[in-house]
């Protein structure tokens, strides 16, 4: 087996979200290789599921990756081969900074702008942080 092969193995096993441990399980990416790309193929579920902006997630993701990349329907591609492994990384890097409450760690937040400053919003504790703005 060629290490490209592996590669494309460990995203089939990539393992599914574990529901019945309560927690918020960040979603696994989902794709493949094509060529010298790598195929997204739910890139933007993940998205919907954490309810961020697409253009920021995608943004972030790109930069994180050193990558250059779009959107292509429901999938993102990339321009370069990345380990699913790499990519599984900065979706919980992007989660735990964007997305989870730093009070009570729950994912029901949202994030706003106001002023020039960005910061998460919980809905559950009513808490504020302000993130980084520029990514
Ligand atoms: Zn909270």
């Amino acid at each position: 087996m060629t290490y490209e092969q592996l590669l494309d193995e460990a995203y089939k096993k990539v393992k599914k979200v574990d529901v019945a441990s309560g927690r918020f399980e960040i979603p696994k990416v989902e794709g493949h290789f094509e060529g010298k790309k790598t195929i997204l193929t739910n890139f933007f579920q993940i998205v919907s599921h954490i309810r961020r902006n697409p253009e920021h997630f995608q943004k972030f993701m790109l930069r994180e990756l050193a990558a250059s990349g779009h959107k292509d329907g429901d999938r993102l591609v990339l321009n370069i081969k990345v380990p699913s492994a790499k990519i599984n990384q900065k979706i919980e890097q992007y989660v735990k900074e964007f997305v989870l409450c730093k009070e009570c760690g729950k994912p029901d937040t949202e994030l706003k702008k106001q002023d020039r400053l960005t910061f998460i919003h919980c809905l559950a504790c009513g808490a504020k942080h302000s993130v980084r703005g520029k990514i």
